[in-house]
């Protein structure tokens, strides 16, 4: 014991003083909040490096369903969420062309669209004061050579000793890299999203509408009975690529271009939405198989979110998949963690990768039926190859005869 802590002064020479953690969770976004608050309700402390200097959220409405709200209901958030948006029954897919209305395949059950900066405040709120620390950028992760446990480098120098680290930093996470995860691919289509405001309230009540060309989805839903959310997926242009994401005239004008032929009301909406609630983002996913491979977890470091399963936006379901990851880790940590004291060290660390792997195990084939029906949905969605899109097309009605039994999927107990 005195020798191990004498090999860390010396190795931290030079630099600061090492900071000693049980459990860091890499990334504030929705995933890592929710997993901080997993592990608060189930008594386990954590703390969580976040970069930005505040909560903040890249989109602003975020469509929640049926198997997202049994994940919000175990964090013990949902009733206070439903408060904020409204429920919304009915889903219809438009066809531009010609009218002709279907039933969408999203959500059988309870639908809301949430704004994203409800969500995420919610998520924190519980939390106990300084567990979440902003400005903290993770630059690297290593594995000590004698402890194996995990070693993380910030953006100002300090180093942070960690038991368990878990990586929720988004799509371009410096926790799967160290996995040796491949980074997410690019799609050849991007989206935008907006929020607009309708002073005299709105037509659209309980009603999820997709309008749909070759080219073009347009999404539009609710809020609450003024604010409605819209998004709107087309094909990836190199303009898109140079234009800066935060230009909400380019944001707004190239939407509204890509609208030929559309409802009047539908422009009006992208017209009059609010400039400070434009995104445009180009969209990016990690193929099905590779989840099927991954490896998620080295060591006591394991990845959860967007960082381990980035997905197209097709089927709205990477955020509530986060919520469910966050609930199923901190319940096979809990079981393993009620052990601690009895054991020694290295047994504490074997039984801290059982409980994670036990987590991957739990999360890998979800995840990768969820990747697989985007995946898909992205072939039918994609232009640039005829015979992609009718394998795409082929494949989802061959595999997946009930498009929205994603929704069905519950995440189990906290
Ligand atoms: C266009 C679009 C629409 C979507 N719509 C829906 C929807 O309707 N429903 C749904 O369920 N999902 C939706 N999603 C998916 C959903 O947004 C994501 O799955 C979800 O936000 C993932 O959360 P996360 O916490 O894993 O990642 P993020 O939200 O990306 O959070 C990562 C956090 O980590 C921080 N971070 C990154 N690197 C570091 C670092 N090195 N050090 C410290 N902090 C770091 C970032 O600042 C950020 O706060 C959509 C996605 C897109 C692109």
């Amino acid at each position: 014991m005195q020798e191990k802590e004498m090999d860390f002064e010396e190795r931290d020479a030079g630099m600061k003083v090492a900071e000693e953690q049980d459990t860091v969770i890499v990334g504030g976004g929705i995933c890592g909040l929710a997993t901080a608050l997993a592990l608060h309700r189930k008594g386990i402390k954590s703390v969580v490096l976040e970069k930005s200097e505040t909560l903040r959220t890249t989109g602003v409405g975020i469509i929640m369903q049926p198997n997202g709200w049994r994940a919000l209901d175990q964090l013990g958030v949902a009733s206070k969420l439903r408060e904020t948006a409204m429920d919304i029954s009915s889903r219809q897919l438009i066809m531009v062309d010609d009218g002709k209305r279907l039933e969408l395949p999203l959500g059988k059950g309870e639908l809301r669209c949430l704004k994203r900066l409800d969500l995420v405040e919610v998520l924190a709120e519980p939390l106990p004061v300084n567990t979440v620390h902003f400005g903290c950028k993770v630059l690297s992760i290593v594995l000590d050579p004698v402890t194996s446990y995990p070693v993380l480098q910030l953006h100002d120098g300090s180093i942070i000793r960690a038991k368990i680290v878990i990586g929720c930093d988004g799509v371009n996470s410096v926790i799967s890299k160290f996995l040796g995860m491949n980074p997410p691919k690019l799609f050849s289509r991007c989206a935008t999203r907006g929020f607009t405001w309708y002073e005299r309230g709105h037509d659209f009540s309980g009603v999820f509408r997709i309008h749909k060309t070759d080219n073009v989805q347009l999404g539009q839903l609710p809020v609450t009975d003024k604010l409605v959310y819209w998004f709107l997926t087309r094909s990836l242009t190199p303009q898109d690529s140079n234009a800066s994401k935060k230009d909400p005239a380019y944001t707004k004008e190239a939407s509204m271009e890509a609208m030929k032929g559309f409802p009047h009301e539908t422009v009006e909406m992208i017209k009059n939405s609010e400039d400070k609630s434009l995104y445009l983002t180009e969209l990016r996913y990690l193929p099905p198989w590779e989840l099927l491979r991954a490896k998620f977890r080295l060591g006591t470091v394991v990845v959860a979110g967007d960082a381990m399963h980035a997905m197209c936006p097709f089927i709205s379901q990477g955020g509530g998949a986060s919520l469910e990851d966050a609930v199923v880790l901190a319940r096979c940590l809990s079981e393993k963690i009620k052990i601690k004291m009895q054991t020694s060290r290295q047994e504490q660390k074997m039984m801290l990768e059982k409980a994670l792997d036990l987590y991957v195990r739990e999360r890998r084939m979800r995840l990768f039926w969820l990747s697989l029906q985007t995946y898909l949905i992205g072939m039918t969605l994609d232009n640039t190859s005829k015979v992609k899109k009718v394998l795409g097309i082929v494949s989802l009605i061959l595999i997946f005869r009930d498009q929205r039994s994603h929704t069905d999927y519950d995440c189990g107990r906290l």
